[in-house]
């Protein structure tokens, strides 16, 4: 209740579904198969369980009652008890042996404590082993239910242990049964299963549709317009609430390529620094009560909590987000302490300085002027149409900066023109009216400027009439395509990997037989078309389309996939801590043996190709956009 409102209450019925499908359907969690099962039988378990639990609460204060009171239907109750009774024995047995023996890296480190994983898992088998216990002797208390009772078919066997005292082991079960169940209870507040209680409620509050930055209460034009979170109180209040649902399971920072690569960040630990400070300042600041100094200046953005050089590390990869089985969104608590880093204490790696100095003065990252847009299209055998000197086009080709300016990324876009001009496709670019897309500077935390260059750029394409915006860059897909709705810029946002796909089905473009390559090609996917906008297999089909040779997959793909390391505006920053995360892929990449590592991105076009240099492979390893093999393949 003390964080920035945020709503997270629209269309209940999408929620539910999600509820289902990854809340009680577990779906995220069988992302690692056995880890997976394991929970998932527990987390299945304890629902059929309740049964027995509440049966045994009732008891208390009714002995008579007896679920056998439900006649036939009551055998259901008891078989499922007895089965998910053992699974539950099992995956106990199982989880122990693999956080004791197995070592997972991800259940180390960040404070993530096995006493209190081990304390739990011990109470969950104290439950189901007591609950045999009653199972096994109840008959003797309630003779009348035999029949039902019949229906345990484990425990019923083990009642022969306990003949003669059956009534005095049913105490003792019942007892120790009970007392478990409410220390269990009492207990959950303060350890990271708490996410019994939790993540239910936070699968239903997370976001619907695509992963977009938060941008509610962003306008400039108020006064005390928020400029980023650099303590709780300016985190949203579902910021605070994924603290309090994380189960500390890992998989986030297992799957995080800042981390995986010897960086400071771990996404784990932001969320549970979010939840210990929280746990810290937020009790007083309900009660209304002077906060001490000394806690006070401990901020969340701090050398006590979350440091600059953890914000800095992340390429906003969104792997994290896609592993968490509780839907817990990283990406954008990162980015709001960014925020505070850049807007409210100007603190920022020095090189960013010059790169916002670019967008802010020649609308590029890059130094090069405005007027300089047009130059990739010199040289061209086809005439590129410009939008303000043509009047009608169904597709407004948006280049990018990359892809206006970056030496090697022109000859995608020269690809992709010459593509649209055989396939005669009615298109144009923006040319000069052209500005970055604001990808960059609002990842980085400097949403002022990241606004005035949107608000720009839909002005610009408030202009013209069109159908759809075509990109070769996915950065520009998710901000404009996403994220420009905000700001009244509401369009259609096709990438070219669409586009050329379509454009191979309808034989608009054709593949000529004999110029097909022959090679062997992996496919790197970009973060920013896969697991923020779902496109996975296009690329895939038309590489398909244009090679005789095999297409291998590395051993981290689809939505799997790591990143290259530039996302998140890291393409502009130096990485001085750790392995590069470009070096890290590209090793990946080099494993398959492939000949062609292809890419859908010019970020990740520039660091596979920096990666592939200095691996020394420059001669033997190319690396191509896929717009590039489909033209030379085509008639
Ligand atoms: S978005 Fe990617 S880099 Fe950032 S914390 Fe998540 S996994 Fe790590
Ligand atoms: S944030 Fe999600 S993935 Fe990461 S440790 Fe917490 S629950 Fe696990």
């Amino acid at each position: 209740m003390l964080g920035r409102a945020e709503n997270r209450f629209a269309s209940p019925l999408k929620r539910l579904k999600k509820v289902l499908e990854i809340g009680i359907g577990q779906s995220k969690i069988f992302r690692e198969p056995a880890a997976g099962l394991m929970h998932a039988l527990i987390f299945w378990g304890f629902l059929v369980l309740i049964t027995a639990v509440t049966e045994a609460i009732i008891q208390g204060f009714y002995s008579n009652f007896s679920l056998g009171m439900f006649g036939g239907i009551s055998k259901i109750f008891f078989i499922s008890q007895d089965v998910f009774g053992l699974l539950v024995i099992l995956s106990v047995i199982y989880a122990l042996f693999r956080r004791y023996v197995l070592h997972p890296k991800r259940l180390q480190g960040d404070g993530s404590t096995n006493a209190d994983a081990t304390f739990i898992l011990c109470m969950i088998m104290g439950v189901m082993l007591t609950m045999f216990g009653v199972n096994a002797v109840k008959t003797a208390i309630h003779p009348d239910y035999a029949t039902y009772y019949s229906a345990h078919f484990i425990s019923s066997k083990l009642s022969v242990l306990f003949k003669g005292n059956e009534i005095t082991f049913y105490n003792i079960f019942w007892w120790a049964h009970i007392s478990i169940v409410l220390l269990f209870m009492n207990y959950l507040p303060y350890s990271k299963h708490f996410h019994i209680v939790t993540s239910l409620p936070n699968v239903y509050l997370s976001k619907l549709g695509p992963q977009t930055l938060d941008t509610e209460e962003i306008d400039f034009e108020k006064e005390n317009v928020f400029l980023g979170s650099g303590d709780i109180e300016q985190l949203t209040w579902k910021e605070i609430f994924d603290g309090y649902a994380c189960t500390e399971c890992g998989r986030c920072t297992a799957s995080c390529p800042a981390n995986l690569t010897g960086k400071p960040l771990s996404p784990r630990k932001i969320i549970m620094n979010i939840r210990e400070r929280t746990s810290e300042k937020a009790p007083l600041m309900a009660a209304n009560k002077n906060i001490p100094e000394e806690i006070e200046q401990k901020k969340l953005v701090s050398e006590y909590y979350i440091t600059d050089d953890e914000l800095w590390a992340c390429t906003t990869c969104m792997a994290c987000v896609k592993e968490c089985p509780v839907n817990i969104e990283h990406v954008n608590p990162i980015v709001d302490m960014r925020r505070f880093l850049v807007q409210s204490e100007s603190r920022f790696p020095d090189e960013l300085m010059t790169v916002f100095g670019n967008m802010e003065n020649n609308g590029a990252p890059w130094a090069y002027p405005q007027s300089d847009r047009l130059k990739w299209t010199e040289n061209l055998d086809i005439t590129v149409p410009v939008a303000s000197e043509k009047n009608n086009f169904d597709v407004l080709y948006w280049v990018g900066c990359a892809g206006a300016f970056d030496a090697r990324y022109q000859n995608v876009s020269r690809s992709v023109a010459q593509l649209l001009d055989k396939a005669k496709v009615n298109y144009a670019v923006l040319g000069t009216e052209e500005k970055c897309n604001g990808d960059s500077a609002r990842r980085l935390g400097n949403e002022f400027l990241a606004q005035t260059l949107i608000k720009e750029n839909v002005e610009t394409m408030k202009k013209y009439n069109f159908k759809k915006i075509l990109v070769s860059c996915p950065h520009c897909m998710q901000t404009i395509g996403n994220e420009y709705k905000a700001f009244g810029g509401d369009y259609e946002v096709v990438h070219h990997s669409e586009f050329i796909s379509e454009l191979v089905n309808e034989k608009k473009i054709e593949i000529e037989e004999t110029k097909k390559i022959d090679t062997k090609i992996t496919y790197h996917d970009s973060c920013y078309l896969g697991r923020y906008n779902n496109i996975y297999e296009e690329p895939r089909d038309l590489l398909k389309q244009v090679n005789n040779g095999d297409i291998i997959e590395m051993e981290r793909s689809k939505d799997k996939g790591l990143c290259c390391g530039a996302g998140g505006g890291r393409m502009w920053m130096e990485e001085k801590i750790g392995k590069k995360i470009n070096i890290e892929r590209t090793e990946e990449a080099l494993r398959t043996n492939a000949d062609v590592i292809s890419t859908a991105c010019p970020f990740c076009m520039t660091m596979m190709t920096d990666g592939v240099k200095e691996k020394g492979r420059s001669e033997d390893v190319k690396v191509k956009d896929f717009a590039e093999l489909i033209l030379e393949s085509s008639k």
